[in-house]
């Protein structure tokens, strides 16, 4: 009998995770397991509409949901090498070549600067598609000319989030970047900008370490998976079994480590009534 059942594939929960849209007409929800017309999540900004889970999106379709037509990309010369001469399973300058041949040649952050709902905004929005979105001294550097950016034009500066952590493949070097967005976040901070933290799924590691938390409002997409460690290892250490919905946006909405959930189609809606709020005159 067991040649009629079917072994179903075992996925690592972070494999699970890692799913992005398949290509084709029909595709499966990662969390309800439904089967969507792919059709249908072009009207729905790629949610699923029977659980509403957030399927992870690229940086183009967030820039447009969020942003006013017209805007424009910044820093885009700016490009990883491998300054530690790293190599792992694999050469880091190798998976960068990769990358770059690939078409790949803006690292794992995006900066752009444009309007939102007529207000002026600097964004970083990272990329998932580059290494995870991990934080390399690009992304850094990046993000740090993006508040810098925002400061000399007086402007809002908001981050998305959505990353795997540091990158190890660049070692301190990546986690000093904590420390040196941290730092040009505070001179937004001191000149009384705003800075919007929007964390999506996943937002984890030394990112969530720093500038992910550091926004004047901490916005988050629904269900996404928001922490430094992974669960396994908190459990491994604390030797006790995790909450329900642990590191889980709405879990930290609760307990206060985010502000806000809010649904990917009223994100615009949300960050430009805040902007109405909070920078009128710009209105
Ligand atoms: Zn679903």
């Amino acid at each position: 009998m067991s040649w009629f059942v079917k072994k179903r594939q075992q996925k690592t929960a972070v494999e699970e995770r890692t799913v992005r849209v398949p290509e084709g007409l029909w595709i499966k929800c990662d969390n309800c397991r439904e089967i969507i017309y792919r059709k249908e999540l072009a009207n729905t900004h790629n949610v699923c509409p029977k659980c509403g889970y957030h399927f992870r999106i690229g940086v183009e379709e967030r820039v447009a949901g969020l942003l006013d037509e017209g805007w424009t990309e910044l820093f885009t010369d700016l490009k990883s090498n491998d300054p530690l001469h790293f190599v792992a399973t694999k050469a880091y300058k190798d998976q960068l070549a990769k990358l770059e041949a690939s078409g790949q040649d803006r690292d794992a952050v995006v900066i752009v600067e444009g309007t939102l709902e007529g207000h002026p905004i600097v964004a970083g929005v990272m990329n998932f598609d580059f290494l995870a979105a991990s934080m390399g001294s690009v992304v850094g550097e990046k993000l740090k000319l993006g508040a810098e950016r925002a400061l000399a034009k007086k402007s809002a500066y908001l981050i998305v989030s959505c990353s795997g952590g540091a990158r190890m493949q660049e070692g301190t070097l990546s986690l000093m970047q904590m420390a040196k967005v941290s730092a040009a976040l505070a001179k937004l901070d001191k000149a009384g900008l705003p800075y919007f933290s929007l964390l999506t799924d996943p937002t984890t590691g030394g990112v969530s370490a720093s500038y992910a938390m550091l926004g004047d409002l901490n916005i988050a997409e629904p269900k996404a998976l928001i922490g430094f460690a992974g669960p396994r290892v908190i459990e491994q250490t604390i030797k006790q079994s995790l909450p329900e919905g642990f590191q889980r946006s709405e879990f930290l909405q609760t307990h206060g480590m985010v502000d806000k959930v809010v649904t990917r189609d009223q994100l615009k809606a949300f960050l430009a009534a805040c902007l109405d709020w909070m920078m009128p005159a710009k209105a």
